[in-house]
């Protein structure tokens, strides 16, 4: 799978939200998943079909409706050979900007930051998100191990999904007194089996999580005994997935239990993940503060100036940055002013007039800073970083800085 970045998530998020919040007048809106591997013939002929039942419909505007939209949908698709590697996502349908009458079709084509795994095909009178919206979801995976000398149990988590994996159970024997020469044979022939078991845990956690690649953020390995720091120790697991061990947590259980204790212990632990790549991030951009020809900038003004010539490195935006570009306009000469508010009830409150005419300006356009942002970056190739206020950090960013920081490419003079 082709690696999403922070961008193109937070821009397929933001299309989601705007899908989401369309409605047909009717059950008239079109969606279609189709998988890498799908015959686009197939689909071909199935839209012929469904264009055949669509006769059916007993609203003369639905049907009408319907129909143009798997039209659309057909010659959309002879547009390719084959669905590319993330398989293909349509949405088509009429969708009305006021009373009836101002229906205008609307298509939108994409390949999804994620495989399509299933072929859909839904009419409703609201676009079928809930494959897209469980992609976004949560991609970050934890890998989880308990064990001791007798089971290990390994699991993943995934959001609050919890799968487990494997189960394995060693059939070391357990000690044995018999005392002397047959005691020092007996221990031996112990050891040799709890290694080999060692061994065999390792085996298959390299092999359930060395192919989750970079989905794997962590793992943590638990259990009652020592036999957690021995797996750890051991060289048997591989070193891609020895690096993420973050944590060895003990725990009064095994299997099942033993992992949702791990959970509960690490909670924090892994939630300081994300928080510890935030607070990395703007600790550079202060870095850079403190310097004297330090290669940063920060307020809407200076980084958008940074933006626009493609100086900027890295652009930090705070979640909580809600503030709203708005065009003002002349009804009668068309003269423009732009303002930056932080809520519509301001907006409302501004009470401006047209210099020329002495009309009061009406508001015709209105964008979120955030968004204006994103896309300057976007045509930058800058890294866009997004920073919440969980931390002390990200809370400077947002209270000191108005949000919205950056580090610089080359120093530009302050
Ligand atoms: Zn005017």
């Amino acid at each position: 799978m082709a690696e999403v970045s922070s961008k193109e998530l937070y821009e397929f998020k933001k299309t989601l939200k705007e899908l989401s919040e369309k409605r047909g007048r009717g059950t008239e809106l079109v969606s279609v998943y189709i998988p890498h591997d799908k015959q686009l013939s197939d689909v071909g002929k199935h839209m012929r079909d469904e264009l055949g039942q669509s006769a059916n419909i007993k609203s003369k505007q639905t049907r009408k409706n319907v129909q143009s939209a798997i039209e659309v949908i057909m010659q959309r698709i002879r547009l390719f050979k084959q669905p590319p590697e993330n398989g293909l996502v349509l949405f088509v349908g009429m969708i009305p900007k006021g009373g009836p009458g101002t229906e205008k079709m609307e298509t939108y084509v994409f390949e999804p930051p994620e495989p399509v795994t299933t072929y859909w095909y839904q009419c409703n009178n609201v676009f079928f998100l809930e494959p897209l919206e469980y992609m976004i979801e949560e991609r970050d995976t934890y890998g989880l191990a308990v064990v001791d000398r007798k089971e290990a149990t390994i699991a993943t988590l995934k959001g609050k999904k919890i799968t487990i994996v494997s189960h394995l159970t060693s059939g070391v024997p357990g000690k044995h007194k018999a005392g002397g020469q047959s005691q020092r044979r007996f221990d031996r022939v112990i050891e040799d089996a709890a290694r080999e078991f060692l061994k065999r845990i390792a085996v298959h956690i390299n092999d359930e999580f060395l192919p989750l690649k970079d989905d794997l953020k962590a793992v943590v390995i638990g259990g009652p005994g020592f036999t957690k720091h021995d797996l750890v120790d051991a060289d048997y697991i591989q070193y891609e997935i020895k690096d993420k061990i973050i944590a060895t947590v003990d725990t009064s259980y095994t299997g099942e239990f033993g992992i949702r204790e791990i959970i509960e212990k690490s909670t924090d632990l892994l939630n300081d993940l994300d928080v510890m790549h935030e607070k990395k991030v703007v600790q550079r951009f202060l870095g850079e503060l403190r310097k004297d020809d330090g290669l940063y900038s920060y307020g809407e003004e200076e980084v958008r100036n940074n933006l626009v010539i493609g100086a900027v490195d890295t652009l930090l935006l705070s979640e909580d940055l809600d503030s709203m570009h708005k065009t003002f306009k002349c009804p009668t000469c068309g003269f423009e002013k732009k303002f930056t508010v932080k809520t519509q009830s301001e907006a409302d409150a501004i009470d401006e007039r047209c210099p020329e005419c002495n009309e009061v300006l009406k508001e015709v356009s209105s964008e979120l800073l955030v968004d204006y942002f994103v896309d300057r970056a976007e045509e930058m190739s800058t890294n866009i970083e997004f920073i919440s206020t969980e931390t002390e950090e990200g809370m400077q960013l947002y209270r000191a800085f108005g949000g919205i920081g950056a580090i610089l490419r080359y120093y530009v003079g302050h």
